[in-house]
């Protein structure tokens, strides 16, 4: 039991209470202000990928369906792992959404990307 610990912020060696987790209020507030500066930035990031690929979605798409290839849509940028939600059907088939535009991934690599219609 004679592990030092130490401040999250600084790493200055902690005394006093066992629960301490920083070595003075500067370091705490220092420390959670970053937190929450990466986090937003992450969110932010997120969101603007996932507008990027609705508009391309919408902009490969204007009829509502339609079946482009893996290399189109990643040509403009599409990024593939980044969606809304997942629909899985009874037969295991699993359909990508993000927003309003699904998209599926076809045997033959193509993606047919349809416009939903109807929310339940
Ligand atoms: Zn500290």
């Amino acid at each position: 039991m004679s592990e030092k610990r130490k401040c999250l912020a600084c790493d200055n060696e902690l005394f006093g209470r066992i629960d301490k987790k920083f070595c003075s209020d500067y370091c705490r507030t220092h420390h959670y202000n970053k937190n929450n500066l990466s986090n937003r930035s992450y969110m932010r990031e997120v969101n603007s990928i996932l507008k990027k690929n609705l508009k391309i979605l919408e902009g490969l798409n204007p009829q509502g369906k339609t079946t482009v290839s893996e290399k189109k849509l990643l040509e403009n940028g599409f990024r593939l792992n980044y969606f809304t939600n997942l629909y899985t059907t009874k037969k295991g088939i699993t359909y990508f959404f993000c927003y309003d535009q699904g998209f599926i991934k076809l045997a033959n690599g193509s993606y047919t990307i349809f416009k939903k219609t109807d929310f339940e």
